[in-house]
């Protein structure tokens, strides 16, 4: 595939009138909150706040053209980051914690961020790339809608922690075309200690990458290194086993295909409150990390990003 000649999903559904009313049906899910696997269950459009402390309003951190992503998303112009604001998972080692769990930014319309999406494009970015969108999927999907009708031609990357909705990533089917999901734990434990409770995050996970590898399938680098659809999973190595690597290698292995993009990552480092659990108040050893890379080979993982 030439990137010249790629067509996001989303244009298709866009001239369709689907990409809006599916955007209409996430937003009015906004009255009874249950867009992520928290469920709380509150009215966002009547000023009720939940876990993730989003209200109706989207709040946005910042946007710009990114260097620092996956090689294959950076390509030459850079990834087109666009950065909400507040998280729905609230990890105690969150290396953004001002945005995520501050809440730090700054309210914008719909329009507003159609128009960032617009001039990243202008700038020349590779990807629009919307990291930690769950809580504002609505506004996601009608800025898409906006966007597309100006001329985005962009592929959109959901830059998710992973704890996602089936159901609800089923109204993502088409629209979406690189998820870049995180695939933090494997132990429920675990999750429950580091992110808030969230001891469903494994099986839930689970569910959610094999429903995104239905949709866009293995993720392939174009000849020009450029990645324009597909699943890449990203796992943090984390101290002492916390994220449980072998078992997630292992899974990966046994139920995705064997080329599936996985981005092992080392760059672990103490945050926000991780100071307050000893096990994780330090970084993950060249050792520790290359086990697990060595794991994956074994387990027949090929599509493998390390740094070693
Ligand atoms: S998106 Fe926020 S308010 Fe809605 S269910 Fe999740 S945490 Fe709760």
């Amino acid at each position: 595939m030439n990137g010249y000649h790629f067509k996001p999903g989303y244009v298709r559904l866009h001239r369709s009138g689907v990409l809006k009313r599916r955007g209409e049906v996430l937003w009015e899910i906004l009255k009874d909150c249950r867009l992520c696997p928290r469920e709380c269950g509150v009215n966002r459009l009547e000023g009720e706040k939940g876990f993730c402390k989003a209200g109706s309003k989207l709040r946005v951190a910042s946007f710009q053209a990114h260097f620092g992503e996956e090689r294959p998303l950076v390509g030459i112009g850079g990834s087109g980051t666009i950065f909400l604001s507040h998280c729905n998972l609230g990890c105690v080692f969150c290396q953004n914690w001002d945005l995520s769990h501050q809440g730090s930014g700054r309210d914008c319309e719909i329009e507003d961020l159609a128009s960032m999406m617009l001039q990243l494009q202008e700038e020349g970015c590779q990807n629009i790339n919307v990291v930690t969108p769950t809580h504002y999927s609505p506004h996601v999907l009608l800025a898409l809608d906006l966007a597309a009708s100006q001329g985005l031609r962009l592929p959109l990357v959901y830059n998710t922690c992973g704890w996602e909705r089936p159901d609800i990533l089923e109204l993502l089917d088409g629209v979406v075309d690189i998820y870049l999901a995180d695939f933090k734990y494997t132990d429920p434990d675990m999750a429950r200690a580091y992110s808030a409770e969230a001891k469903s995050y494994p099986l839930v996970t689970m569910s959610a990458l094999l429903e995104m590898n239905r949709q866009v399938g293995v993720a392939r680098s174009e000849r020009n290194g450029v990645i324009y659809r597909g699943l890449m999973i990203r796992h943090l190595v984390m101290p002492g086993e916390v994220s449980g690597s072998m078992d997630a290698m292992r899974w990966i292995a046994g139920s995705l295909p064997a080329d599936t993009y996985v981005n092992i990552m080392l760059q672990y480092r103490p945050a926000y409150r991780a100071h307050l659990y000893p096990e994780i108040d330090r970084p993950v050893s060249r050792d520790e990390y290359t086990r697990v890379v060595e794991e994956a080979r074994c387990f027949g993982l090929t599509n493998l990003d390390v740094d070693i």
